[in-house]
């Protein structure tokens, strides 16, 4: 039997391919303990067996169908009961399967119950247990599309946007507690993100699309050195702190008592 990890034990959902996966194989390598959660339980038993043989962790399986409320309240609750969760990878997703006007409501529907209401459910629960405990950090997977809205249909590019606007908005709330928080904005990523929803990365410029490897580990540099947002593919990290300083120059502006004069009748 595996001994308990030093470092704790980090939950990732989404864990049975792409993006999680790869943060599964990483943080196993790092010595983390992993709780590894998706609805493809065979894919996630052999997961947490590779991860196991090959790092010395101990790995194990929490099916969730994320859609579903009450598989949402079962890991809800192991976040919140489980001391030994030192970090929540909070990246389950589904993509965009074409324009909203020619989409499938009850797609859309699934979209927003997994990609925000879940994400949004789990990501208040790990918070809450993490500041209860004065330690902890919370990854959430966001996109860059957040920054991009036209890039995709809108529910997708809304959902991400959703994940971004609730990291900033908590990191706020966690200042002092001892917990930290990070939303990642991956742009193109080799996954099956697309499979999935009859698409393919093979039509798309092959220098927009990054390896999933690059993508995880560039994410877990900007974690280490503390990052809130972290754009793996922004080599210029100037023209991010531009749009942040033009939001800071909006704000004074953005809640007064009285209509900016344009608005007003007599306005001419
Ligand atoms: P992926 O390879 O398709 O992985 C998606 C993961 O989510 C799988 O483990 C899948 O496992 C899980 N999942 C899907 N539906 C679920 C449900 N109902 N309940 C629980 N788990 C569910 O795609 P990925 O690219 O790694 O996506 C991970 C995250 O990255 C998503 O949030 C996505 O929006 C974001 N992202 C991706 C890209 C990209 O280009 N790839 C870019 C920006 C952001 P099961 O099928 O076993 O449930």
């Amino acid at each position: 039997m595996t001994k308990a990890s030093k470092l704790g034990t980090a939950l990732v959902t989404g864990a049975s391919s792409g993006i999680g996966a790869t943060y599964a194989d990483r943080l196993a390598k790092r010595g983390y303990d992993l709780i590894l959660v998706a609805r493809d339980a065979e894919r996630l038993k052999a997961l947490a067996e590779r991860l196991t043989r090959e790092n010395g962790v101990q790995a194990d399986v929490l099916r969730a169908d994320l859609t579903e409320r009450a598989d949402v309240l079962a890991v809800e609750k192991r976040l919140r009961q489980d001391g030994s969760i030192t970090l929540f990878v909070n990246n389950a997703g589904i993509g965009p399967k074409g324009p909203l006007l020619t989409s499938d409501a009850d797609y859309l529907d699934r979209m927003v119950d997994l990609n925000v209401t879940a994400a949004n459910r789990l990501a208040v629960a790990a918070a809450q247990a993490f500041a209860k405990r004065g330690e902890g950090a919370i990854i959430n997977t966001a996109s860059v599309v957040a920054l991009w809205p036209q890039a995709f249909s809108g529910t997708y590019t809304a959902s991400k946007a959703f994940v971004l606007i609730l990291t900033e908005s908590l990191a706020a709330e966690l200042a002092g507690t001892g917990v930290r928080i990070q939303a990642v904005l991956p742009g193109l990523t080799r996954t099956e993100i697309f499979d999935r929803v009859g698409g393919s990365f093979d039509n798309m410029d092959p220098n927009m699309v990054m390896d999933v490897t690059d993508l995880v580990d560039a994410a877990l540099a900007g974690f280490d050195q503390g990052e809130l947002i972290t754009i793996p593919s922004l080599a210029d990290k100037a023209l991010y702190d531009k749009l942040e300083a033009a939001r800071g120059e909006l704000r004074p502006h953005l809640s007064l008592s009285r209509p900016a004069a344009r608005y007003l009748a007599d306005a001419a």
